[in-house]
């Protein structure tokens, strides 16, 4: 029994380190719903206040929010080559693929 769960453990270890990967597909979906919530959000402070005050202060408390969760997800960094996911340079891409090792995003999802 023993032997056996080693040898699992050796298997677990020879695929990609999954955590790192969840970790990155959990702030992504916290960038693109802050994305997302943008036209809702503006619609709902206009119904509460349609003054443009109401509407500036909404929209830099989203601006502040996005900023927050964009950085978050900027640094976040890929399992296997050590580097920022998205990030190469100075550029921020949110796409699917590691911009260093070419690692999909949904690859620990595949094996
Ligand atoms: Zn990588």
């Amino acid at each position: 029994m023993n032997n056996s769960s080693t040898e699992l453990d050796m298997e677990i270890g020879a695929a990609i380190d999954t955590s790192g990967l969840k970790q990155i597909r959990r702030r992504r979906l916290y960038f693109f719903a802050t994305v997302i919530i943008y036209m809702p959000l503006m619609l709902i402070a206009n119904q509460i206040s349609p003054t443009l005050r109401c509407m500036a202060i909404t929209f830099s408390v989203w601006v502040l929010l996005l900023f927050a969760v964009t950085m978050y997800l900027a640094l976040a960094r890929c399992p296997v080559c050590g580097q920022y996911f998205h990030m190469r340079g100075m550029s921020f891409l949110p796409v699917r693929r590691c911009m260093h090792c070419q690692l999909h995003i949904n690859d620990d999802k595949a094996k």
